[in-house]
């Protein structure tokens, strides 16, 4: 028997094949729960108990105002059990308890309000002019899609459920999710949390633990299904394409990053090293809008670093409980691997880096020091390096020198990615200019990571496809239908205009 539950037509059940997967504390290398194995099986009962609803339940008939209420008691449930998500959150994804009591749960709560003030907002019915055919009546229908699928990494878990399931409920339609296997305790305490207290009707939300290669590959290519929406990586990003190009399904596609944070020569040193430094090393670097490349002006270069390095030795690493702590474990062992095998490629393309490079030295009692990984920079790292190029989704930090600002964009764009960006600059009108040449989908000045929902956030070039927040995020998970009304019951008027137009006859 696993110790939660998968969540499919309104019920919370085990895996039909009754398999489970252990979920582990990577802080300590300590399971902390077994979880429903979801199989091909599962997911094709969730997908129809989801179309079911669609179809033929109340949910994308209600207003948009009683979907907002709705939404919004999910919001004050999630507020209601807010130390509990926080701590489940921390425990299983390695994240520190910092991130997810002052970040993640109070940011999908928010998520869920905000949303909820798009489907009480936007309307779903706007009015069209009569422009070509001035005697007919045009408006447009705005309307849900119908089954939405979310398929969601394990750096935010819940911050990303909350993500994927508000914008398509707010709109009216239904959901089918699948957690990260490394990290799915709080999607499944969520949907725990939204049956037992009866808020939503059956199959209109369904939760799914379980390994990407069945459940994700499911939920991505099944016929019944009307929209994909993917975070992750951009080589997983590629496959849901294809496997969503089969029906033709809209996808949505948050992908990876190697984000530039540019400082430019004439910065406040103390605010900017600060800002790379969060910009970087937050959650451990793995966030897929990280500033992983820091872009400094020659002109201050030596001052800057030493202050940046300076501010990297004072990092507390350490358990992923401890409110003191700002960087706890990676969220496993691999992870901090990866991080290794880039510094050792580092080393090779541009020498030792100037701090970190390594596990931590030594860690408080229990804990596992292979899952750690200390702070990392590298100095003078020329931006064609692989270890400029390619995401570590670790904390280590390329910096990159520059001498103009034109030289400082160019290196930016210089990458395949395009998620986010920051500049960092006492001149804001110069900041902006520099701004406005970054092709990324997010720029940050004089400050970094800044997320809000009510702001849209995605990404250029591999970083994905359309924009999740904000009303753009509300309105990708809606159709829009065109409706012409000729107000006469027996008369042609404009068909018979644009026919003459055409020369042609009606009978
Ligand atoms: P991942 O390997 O791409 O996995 C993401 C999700 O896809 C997981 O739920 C995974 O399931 C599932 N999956 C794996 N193979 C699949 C397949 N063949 N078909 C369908 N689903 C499949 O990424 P990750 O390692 O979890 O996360 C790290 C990456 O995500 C980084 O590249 C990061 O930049 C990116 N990311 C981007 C954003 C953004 O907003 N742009 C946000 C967060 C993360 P399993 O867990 O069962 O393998
Ligand atoms: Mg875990």
């Amino acid at each position: 028997m696993a110790d939660y539950k998968l969540l499919i037509d309104g019920e919370l059940c085990e895996a039909a094949s009754g398999d489970t997967f252990a979920t582990y504390n990577p802080g300590k290398g300590e399971k902390i729960a077994d979880l429903p194995k979801a199989g091909k099986e599962d997911a094709e009962r969730a997908i129809k108990a989801a179309r079911k609803a669609f179809d033929e339940g109340p949910w994308p008939k209600m207003s948009g105002a009683e979907r907002a209420g709705k939404l919004r008691e999910i919001a004050a449930l999630i507020n209601a059990n807010a130390g509990v998500l926080a701590e489940l959150e921390s425990l299983d994804s390695g994240g520190t308890i910092r991130k997810s009591s002052l970040a993640d749960v109070p940011g999908a709560a928010g998520a869920f309000e905000w949303f909820a003030t798009c489907a009480e907002t936007e309307a779903d019915r706007v009015q069209l002019p009569p422009a070509v055919f001035p005697q007919s009546d045009n408006y447009a229908l705005y309307e849900p899609l119908g089954v939405c699928t979310g398929v969601i990494p394990w750096n935010f878990p819940f911050i990303m459920l909350s993500w994927k399931i508000a914008p398509a409920l707010a709109a009216g339609n239904v959901s089918v999710i699948k957690p990260a296997s490394l990290t799915s305790i709080t999607a499944l305490k969520l949907a725990e949390l939204i049956t037992e207290a009866g808020i939503l009707p059956p199959g209109v939300l369904q939760v799914l633990s379980g390994p990407g290669g069945t459940v994700g590959e499911e939920l991505a290519s099944n016929p019944m299904v009307d929209k994909v929406a993917f975070t992750g990586s951009t080589e997983v990003g590629r496959r849901i394409m294809q496997l969503a190009s089969g029906t033709v399904k809209p996808v949505t596609l948050e992908l990876g990053g190697k984000s530039a944070n540019i400082v430019l020569d004439d910065a406040d040193l103390h605010q900017a090293s600060s800002a790379v430094l969060w910009g970087t090393f937050f959650h451990g670097g793995q966030v897929c809008e990280s500033g992983t490349r820091a872009l400094v002006h020659k002109k201050i270069y030596d001052e800057f670093m030493n202050m940046l390095v300076e501010k990297a030795g004072k990092l507390v690493i350490g358990d992923q409980l401890d409110f003191t702590t700002d960087l706890g474990p990676l969220v496993d062992r691999s992870q901090a691997e990866t991080a290794e095998r880039y510094v050792k490629l580092g080393r090779d393309e541009v020498g030792d880096p100037v701090c970190g490079g390594d596990y931590p030295a030594a860690l408080a009692e229990g804990l596992d020091r292979q899952a750690f990984f200390q702070p990392t920079i590298f100095s003078n790292v020329p931006n064609s390096a692989k270890i400029a190029q390619e995401e570590i989704f670790g904390p280590v930090l390329c910096v990159i020198p520059f001498e103009s600002d034109d030289e400082a964009v160019a290196i930016a764009n210089d990458s395949i990615y395009g998620l986010a960006g920051g500049v960092q600059s006492s001149n804001l009108e110069r900041a902006q200019a520099v701004a406005a040449r970054m092709r990324t989908g997010t720029v940050w000045i004089n400050d970094y990571h800044m997320i809000s929902p009510d702001k849209p956030f995605g990404g250029y070039k591999q970083s994905g496809i359309g924009r999740e927040l904000g009303t753009y995020g509300y309105n990708i998970y809606r159709q829009v239908k065109h409706v012409h009304v000729n107000p006469e019951t027996s008369g042609f008027a404009n068909h018979l205009q644009y026919s003459a137009l055409n020369g042609d006859l009606i009978a």
